[in-house]
């Protein structure tokens, strides 16, 4: 190197610390997460919550409320997704800054940890449902946006009942299956038909519906979205258009609408996500996927989901650590990303853990 460049740059960098940046967007994303003390908080220290946010005992005066639904009574195959939120909750360093939306979430919206559903009964699924219809009728009454771990994906069905009432939304929905299956062993609800549902009662609209990484032999049970509308995006056709092209689709097919995300990590290879009820082998990467949630912003989404995770199966935590960053990805699209962001006030003086 140049001496005279290395003494410049030691004349500018000698003396500095790491809550200082010259270019102002950092600058700022740097205010709002340090503390006032100038020490950083200690990830791995402390009651965990979900990205480290604040919990709260109620609804009132969030914009955006993070929910735990641990809930497994609709798997068709291995149990274990109840235990969802806690493996989620247990995983650090996640955020506070968003790399490519260039903000920090939580200083934009008010959010919370709002903890789990309370269910009534651990034994009865029909029950269960609508214990999480009514939690989140509640949350939409008092107007903030829910994103939620599960909990197998039938829970999905009880929350678009709450999103969509009135006025259907639209879907992006990352997983290995439609899960637009119609009954089978007497009973229409389990985590292989929340979709089917939700579009025969009006919730949920068909036709700005896509669904993205649909593979393995369950797809002899897809008719259902082919009838209502949607756009299904099996494997074959994701490696022959790449996540650019797949991205580009979603935008059209859910338009301008207010529309819901929901993310099953099945959908996800199980090399990256083995900890799962149903794994399909033949997934997206991570990689992918986080790049198809980025191009969502911008979208107007109305509440999000990530779903699935069964820790007991993956030693690794790995699964539980895409799931944390999916929420992340979620969260940022509803606080930085989308129109019913800008609606948010801007919570003054908010500070990150
Ligand atoms: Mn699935
Ligand atoms: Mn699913």
């Amino acid at each position: 190197m140049d001496p005279t460049k290395l003494q410049a740059l030691r004349a500018r960098y000698d003396e500095r610390g790491a809550f200082e940046a010259t270019d102002p967007v950092l600058r700022t994303a740097i205010e709002q997460v340090r503390h006032p003390d100038g020490r950083r908080a200690l990830p791995y220290a402390g009651v965990p919550t979900f990205l480290g946010l604040p919990v709260a005992s109620g609804i009132d005066g969030l914009d955006v409320a993070v929910v735990g639904v641990p809930m497994d009574l609709g798997v068709s195959n291995r149990p274990g997704a109840r235990f969802g939120p806690r493996a989620v909750r247990t995983i650090e360093r996640i955020g506070p800054y968003h790399p490519t939306l260039r903000g920090v979430p939580q200083a934009r919206v008010r959010a919370a940890d709002v903890g789990d559903v309370p269910f009534r009964s651990r034994y009865s699924l029909e029950q269960s449902l609508e214990d999480i219809e009514n939690h989140y009728a509640q949350i939409v009454r008092q107007g903030a946006r829910p994103v939620s771990v599960g909990g197998d994906h039938s829970i999905t069905y009880p929350i678009l009942k709450a999103l969509g009432k009135g006025r259907p939304v639209g879907l992006v929905h990352i997983d290995a299956h439609c899960d637009t299956m119609g009954a089978y062993d007497g009973s229409k609800f389990h985590h292989g038909g929340p979709f089917r549902l939700a579009v025969l009662d009006g919730v949920l609209d068909p036709e700005r519906t896509i669904q993205i990484g649909i593979r393995g032999s369950s797809n002899m049970f897809w008719e259902f979205s082919h009838a209502a509308g949607m756009r299904v995006v099996y494997m074959e056709e994701w490696l022959e258009k790449g996540w650019t092209e797949v991205a580009a689709l979603a935008r059209e097919v859910v338009g301008t609408g207010p529309i819901y995300v929901s993310v099953d990590v099945d959908g996800f290879d199980p090399a990256f996500a083995p900890g799962t009820g149903t794994p399909e082998v033949g997934g997206l990467t991570p990689r992918e996927g986080l790049a198809l949630l980025r191009s969502l912003a911008g979208l107007d989404i109305v509440g999000a989901d990530v779903v699935e995770v069964a820790p007991q199966y993956d030693p690794t935590t790995n699964t539980a650590q895409l799931a944390a960053q999916i929420l992340f990805e979620e969260f940022a699209l509803l606080a930085l990303g989308g129109p019913s962001s800008g609606a948010g006030p801007l919570a003054a003086g908010a500070a990150a853990p």
